[in-house]
C-alpha cells in the first residue's frame, strides 16, 4: 500500500481520507520533526504531506529515494527546492485558494492592531484600573488613509477588498499589472519608491525568493512616512529585521505588525522590548475553516496522485513533461 508520512498532526477529516487510501504514518509530538526523524521517517514513504518548516531540498530527495509527491501544507513554497523536485520527477503541491481570507484577516488585524495600540492597551487595563484620558493611548485613523499592497497576488488583492469600508486609496506594487484588481478598487499600480512614501500603511504579500529577500531593508525603511504602519504576513525574510528593530527604536515609523521573522521561530530579541510592535506566531491561515481545507486539499492532491490523475494544486507542472 502506499506509504505517507504526515510531519505533523493535521485536522482529522484529512487523516481520514489519506486512510482511505495509504498507509499513514503520522508525526506522534506536537511539535516539528528533527531533521534526524524526518530523514530517518522518509526513508520508505511514497509521499510525505509537510510542513512549511520542513526543508525539502537535494538530502531530503536523498534519503527519500521512492517518494513521489510532496504535498506543501501552505501556499508558501520557499522550503521546497522545486528545480531539484523536477528533475527527480517529484511532485510538488501546495494550497493556494483556501488560506487566503484567513490571512488577508490576519493581516487586517495587525493593523488594526497596531494602529489603534490594541495590545498595548490591553496589558495596560491589565496592570492597572485607570482608564479614559485625553491623551491616552493615541494612535492612527484609518479611514480615508492610503494603503500599500506589495504583491497583489490572491492575498494581496484580498486584503485590498477588504478595506472597502474604509474609503481609502490603494496603492500597489507587483512584479505584473493587474487590470481587472485596478478596475474593482481604484487601485493605482506605482513603483516601489513611490508606494513607499505614499502609503500610511504598507502590507507585504509577496512570496519568499531571491528578488524578494530584504526588499524592505534600510533605505526602504527611510523612505516611509514617520506616521506609517508596516505589516508583514508574507515571509520574515523580506524584511531586514535588524534594520526593521532600528527604524523601530528610533521612530522612524511608527509601528510594524509580524506574523513573520527572518529567522524563525527565532526573531531579534529585541524587537520583543519595543511597545511599537505586534507580534504574532505565524498564525496568518490559522482558523478552524482555514486550516481544514488546507488539510483536506494536501492530502487530496496526494488522493489525486494516487488516482493516476494531475494533483489539483501542481506546482511544477514541468514534472508532466
Ligand atoms: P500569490 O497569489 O502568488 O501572490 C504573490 C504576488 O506577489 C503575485 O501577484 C506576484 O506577482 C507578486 N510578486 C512576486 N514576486 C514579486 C516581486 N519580486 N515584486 C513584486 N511583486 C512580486 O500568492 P498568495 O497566495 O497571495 O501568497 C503570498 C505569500 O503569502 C505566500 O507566498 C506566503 O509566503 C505568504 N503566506 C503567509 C501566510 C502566513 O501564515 N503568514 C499564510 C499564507 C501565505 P505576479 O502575479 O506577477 O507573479
Amino acid at each position: 500500500m502506499f506509504k505517507v508520512l504526515v510531519t505533523r498532526k493535521i485536522m482529522q477529516p484529512a487523516i481520514d481520507l489519506l486512510n482511505k487510501y495509504c498507509n499513514v504514518e503520522i508525526n506522534p509530538y506536537d511539535r516539528p520533526m528533527t531533521r534526524t526523524e524526518l530523514l530517518e521517517a522518509i526513508k520508505d514513504k511514497d509521499a510525505v504531506l509537510a510542513q512549511i518548516v520542513d526543508k525539502v531540498d537535494k538530502e531530503f530527495f536523498d534519503n527519500a529515494p521512492n517518494v513521489k509527491i510532496v504535498a506543501n501544507f501552505g501556499v508558501g513554497y520557499d522550503n521546497v527546492d522545486l528545480a531539484e523536485a523536477t528533475k527527480r520527477g517529484v511532485y510538488i503541491t501546495n494550497t493556494p485558494d483556501v488560506l487566503t481570507n484567513a490571512t488577508a484577516e490576519l493581516a487586517w488585524a495587525l493593523l488594526f492592531a497596531a494602529a489603534r495600540r490594541i495590545v498595548e492597551a490591553d496589558r495596560f487595563t491589565r496592570a492597572q484600573s485607570k482608564n479614559w484620558g485625553p491623551n491616552l493611548f493615541l494612535g492612527k485613523g484609518i479611514t480615508g488613509k492610503t494603503l500599500g499592497v506589495i504583491g497583489a497576488g490572491r492575498i494581496g488583492q484580498a486584503f485590498a477588498r477588504m478595506s472597502k469600508g474604509f474609503n481609502m486609496k490603494i496603492l500597489y506594487y507587483n512584479t505584473t499589472r493587474k487590470e481587472e484588481f485596478e478596475k474593482e478598487l481604484n487601485a493605482q499600480f506605482v513603483n516601489l519608491e513611490t508606494l513607499l512614501k505614499e502609503s500610511d500603511f504598507i502590507s507585504l504579500h509577496v512570496p519568499l525568493n531571491e528578488k524578494t529577500r530584504h526588499l524592505i531593508g534600510e533605505r526602504e525603511l527611510s523612505m516611509m512616512k514617520t506616521t506609517a504602519i508596516l505589516i508583514n504576513t508574507a515571509r520574515g525574510p523580506v524584511v531586514d529585521e535588524k534594520a526593521l528593530v532600528k527604524a523601530l527604536k528610533e521612530r522612524r515609523i511608527f509601528a510594524a505588525g509580524l506574523d513573520v521573522y527572518e529567522k524563525e521561530p527565532e526573531y531579534e530579541k529585541e524587537l520583543a522590548t519595543l511597545d511599537n510592535v505586534v507580534m504574532l506566531p505565524h498564525i496568518g491561515s490559522a482558523t478552524e475553516e482555514s486550516r481544514t481545507d488546507m488539510a483536506l486539499l494536501a492530502a487530496s492532491n496526494i488522493v489525486d496522485f494516487i488516482e493516476g490523475k494531475i494533483p489539483r494544486t501542481l506546482l511544477n507542472k514541468d514534472v508532466l513533461k
